[in-house]
């Protein structure tokens, strides 16, 4: 059924009991042509490409608990993509493109919001980075305006300019913001189903069947299926989904943890990250005080907080923002991010013939669902790398051809 003001009106009648629902929970299949695996955004939208884009139909993403359960419903939502080299820039900037018409597309509101993004720099180093990334920007067509300490503080009036790490200017994106995490997963859900996909949650993959060096099916906890082409987008598990079909990826999981404060009036119109103190910080729809960590400093697949990462957290947030020491924090929790040693991701083929991956997101990965899930989608069905996947296959860890993010990736992202 379609969202619009007259549904909306003509549900009003039967006080909204009898709307669809967004999407089923179909039976696994005994075969498919191409089968997902991963119920994350990256993974529903893959599967959505796939059937809006190319018309394929007998498709299926295998979820091994709920959709979004993943990163895609524990991340601080940041969105941009100022980003250093031509490749990123490339990849991150089609995602904001496809940000913009999202809701429209899905007809699902995924409360995208260009609210613009302050990077902030408080070092002669900080300096000299975000003026090349900006120039590097604007060479890319993307929108970076440099500013100056004044400047900053004009715009974000409750700011401390002149703490441990004073602030010497920022990177400003305007086109950058937040979007709402698990809309974008239902959105996606909703949609691929629309147009055939079955998606199947509480359905792990324990193995992957290989013949003869190519992917004949997968062994699940609800039984085995067969698929012709599989692809792999399990984020924090992708080494343990590589381990099953005999290879290995450069990446380190660990985790990443996020608090948010108890709901209060509008006061941060605007995402603010910041390297030195380290930090990143936004205001959600609803009026928490979003608050972002660097990872944890160990291997690990607990998708939990920790005590003294609160004090990690607290601390710059107050030294950046002394108001917030009264506000009360709410809920904190971790997801396991994927990270590769030059901060790209990983997106094409697999030593396995007809087995495709999309990881390596790391800790930033949100911002880019629309556009990774739209050139994977592309790499599955033609069987060949897309233009924009092609410079993050495997193999530029093993040729030395690296994209290396590490600083406008940031504190975490
Ligand atoms: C605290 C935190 C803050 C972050 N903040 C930001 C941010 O502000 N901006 C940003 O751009 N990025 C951010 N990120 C990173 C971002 O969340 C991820 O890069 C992105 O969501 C990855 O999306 P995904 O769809 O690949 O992963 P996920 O949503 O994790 O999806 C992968 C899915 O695969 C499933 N899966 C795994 N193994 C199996 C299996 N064997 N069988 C079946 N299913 C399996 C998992 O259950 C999971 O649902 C943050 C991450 C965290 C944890």
């Amino acid at each position: 059924m379609k969202y619009s003001l007259l549904n909306l009106v003509r549900n009003s009648f039967s006080y909204h009991e009898n709307w669809q629902e967004a999407w089923s929970s179909p039976e696994l299949k005994k075969e498919y042509d191409i089968i997902i695996v991963g119920g994350g955004g990256h993974g529903l939208g893959t599967a959505y490409y796939l059937a809006k884009e190319f018309g394929l139909k007998n498709i299926a993403v295998l979820e091994k608990g709920w959709i979004g359960g993943g990163n895609t419903g524990r991340n601080t939502t940041i969105i941009r993509s100022n980003y250093l080299w031509d490749e990123s820039a490339a990849l991150y900037n089609h995602a904001v493109n496809l940000w913009e018409g999202l809701s429209s597309e899905l007809n699902y509101n995924v409360m995208f919001s260009q609210r613009g993004l302050f990077h902030l720099a408080h070092t002669v180093h900080d300096m000299q980075e975000i003026t090349r990334r900006g120039y590097s920007n604007h060479l890319n067509g993307i929108d970076a305006e440099i500013l100056d300490k004044e400047q900053v503080l004009k715009k974000i009036p409750y700011i401390n300019g002149d703490g441990r790490y004073p602030i010497m200017g920022a990177l400003l994106q305007r086109r950058g913001g937040t979007a709402r995490h698990d809309a974008v997963a239902w959105g996606y859900a909703r949609a691929a189903e629309n147009l055939g996909v079955d998606i199947i949650q509480n359905c792990e993959v324990k193995g992957i069947n290989i013949t003869n060096g190519t992917v004949t099916g997968l062994e699940t906890t609800r039984g085995s299926v067969k698929a012709k082409k599989v692809g792999l987008v399990p984020a924090g598990h992708s080494s343990v989904l590589a381990n099953m079909a005999g290879f290995h990826l450069p990446i380190n999981s660990v985790p990443l943890q996020a608090l948010v404060s108890e709901p209060i009036k509008p006061i941060l119109d605007c995402v603010i990250m910041s390297n030195a103190v380290h930090v990143y910080v936004s205001q959600s729809d609803k009026g928490e005080i979003v608050v972002g960590a660097g990872s944890d400093a160990y291997n690990s697949y607990s998708q939990r907080g920790s005590f003294d990462m609160i004090e990690h957290i607290m601390g710059p947030l107050v030294e950046l923002f002394p108001i917030f020491s009264r506000l009360k924090m709410l809920r904190q929790w971790g997801g396991i991010v994927d990270v590769t040693p030059d901060r790209s991701p990983i997106i094409g083929k697999t030593p396995v013939e007809n087995l495709f991956i999309n990881c390596g997101w790391g800790t930033g990965g949100f911002k880019a669902t629309p556009g990774s899930a739209h050139t994977f989608a592309e790499t599955v069905a033609t069987g060949e790398p897309s233009k924009m996947a092609a410079p993050f296959s495997i193999d530029r860890h093993y040729s030395g051809a690296l994209v290396d993010e590490a600083a406008a990736a940031a504190v975490a992202h």
